[in-house]
């Protein structure tokens, strides 16, 4: 049977989508092969692939100054990758630092060489807020930002307006989680493994004219050039076709089954506030971790009066089918990863054993 899965990443898929996947598993559009076994030169595949690539930009209304990407190695991959092709010769970029995977990406920056510099940093409040005020340098080539902190439960709810330099983003933890206003943005990235699908994928989401600002440098070895992936659609060498075909499955998941971001948003928002009001309400037994006005709708952090009571609460909750629910190993405490796929079923579930674990031990 099926428990309801909470874990932050890899994370639950839809179910539609899963039973989809095994239903075509042996003979894939009636190929007589499986999807993996197709080669990435066939029709069908190159097909698939700007299928996918057609389904997000609608999904995100993206126009031709856009193009969607596919490329292996996560989002750490994306660390590297962007100082790499945009400030390896020791350019000005600015970092917006909201936590653990903000700080690989500004530490990863350093080391490809670019002037990488803290524009704002939640670490003076342990990362519970996101910051509103930033010191942008007029010459930085990007501005670097995580949409949403999954390790500590924070998520921008709105983006900074009329920045000097184009946003890039890593938005792994709520891709496709409600709708994008991209207008200041240069690049999206997104690892899939949190709402989109199997890890080691990264989607990312650059804009033409940003990318003809890259300086890469003569020895950047060729797998981790953006214009290489834009001038081969992403097929430069063997691309991970069956990451790209389950990000494709859930992509159609949202459009056709849920109605669109609009429509994931607002299930989102009300997933979110349900589980928040549960915490809220709980008399101070339950207690969320980020600071009210920078709670994340994706990754829900709180901490219960003892860690031998958290403990007990993962213990039973998992023999109740309700599983995932440890923080990061960094942090400690309690999540829950209620992304796109978890369904409000799940998370009611997990509020009425709150309930009864907090009658019990409370
Ligand atoms: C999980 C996660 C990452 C790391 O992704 P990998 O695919 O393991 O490289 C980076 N950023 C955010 C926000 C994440 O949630």
């Amino acid at each position: 049977m099926r428990v309801y899965n909470f874990n932050g990443g890899p994370a639950t898929l839809p179910q539609e989508v899963l039973e989809q996947a095994a239903a075509e598993f042996l003979d894939w559009q009636g190929t007589g092969m499986s999807v993996l076994e197709n080669s990435h030169r066939a029709k069908e595949i190159v097909k698939l692939f700007e299928d996918v690539s057609a389904c997000f930009k609608r999904l995100l209304s993206l126009d031709d100054d856009w193009q969607v990407l596919f490329i292996q190695g996560g989002a750490t991959m994306q660390f590297g990758m962007l100082p790499l092709n945009f400030a390896a010769d020791g350019g000005p970029c600015d970092y917006v630092n909201t936590g653990l995977w903000g700080t690989k990406a500004f530490k990863e920056a350093k080391q490809c060489g670019a002037k990488a510099r803290l524009a704002a940093s939640g670490e003076d409040n342990d990362f519970t807020r996101i910051p509103q005020t930033f010191d942008f340098d007029r010459q930085a080539r990007y501005i670097h930002l995580t949409s949403n902190n999954t390790v500590r439960g924070t998520q921008w709810a709105a983006f900074p307006k009329g920045v000097p330099a184009p946003l890039a983003a890593d938005m792994s933890s709520d891709f496709l989680s409600r709708p994008l206003d991209l207008s200041e943005f240069g690049l999206v990235y997104a690892g899939a493994q949190k709402n989109i699908g199997p890890a080691g994928l990264a989607v990312v989401l650059i804009r033409k004219s940003f990318a003809e600002k890259a300086a890469p440098p003569k020895t950047l070895p060729t797998i981790m050039n953006y214009r290489v992936y834009m001038e081969s659609d992403s097929m430069n060498n063997t691309p991970p076709v069956f990451a790209v075909y389950m990000a494709g499955l859930v992509a159609s998941w949202v459009e056709n089954k849920i109605g669109g971001l609009e429509k994931m948003a607002r299930i989102n928002q009300g997933k979110a506030k349900a589980l928040y009001d549960a915490i809220d309400q709980s008399g101070g037994f339950y207690k969320g971790t980020a600071d009210p006005g920078s709670r994340s709708l994706m990754n829900v952090t709180f901490k219960l009066p003892t860690e031998e009571l958290e403990n007990a609460f993962k213990s039973q909750a998992a023999k109740n089918n309700l599983v995932g629910l440890g923080g990061h190993r960094s942090v400690g405490g309690l999540r829950a990863s209620i992304y796109n796929a978890m369904p409000m079923e799940g998370v009611k579930a997990l509020i009425d054993f709150m309930a009864e674990f907090k009658r019990v031990n409370g």
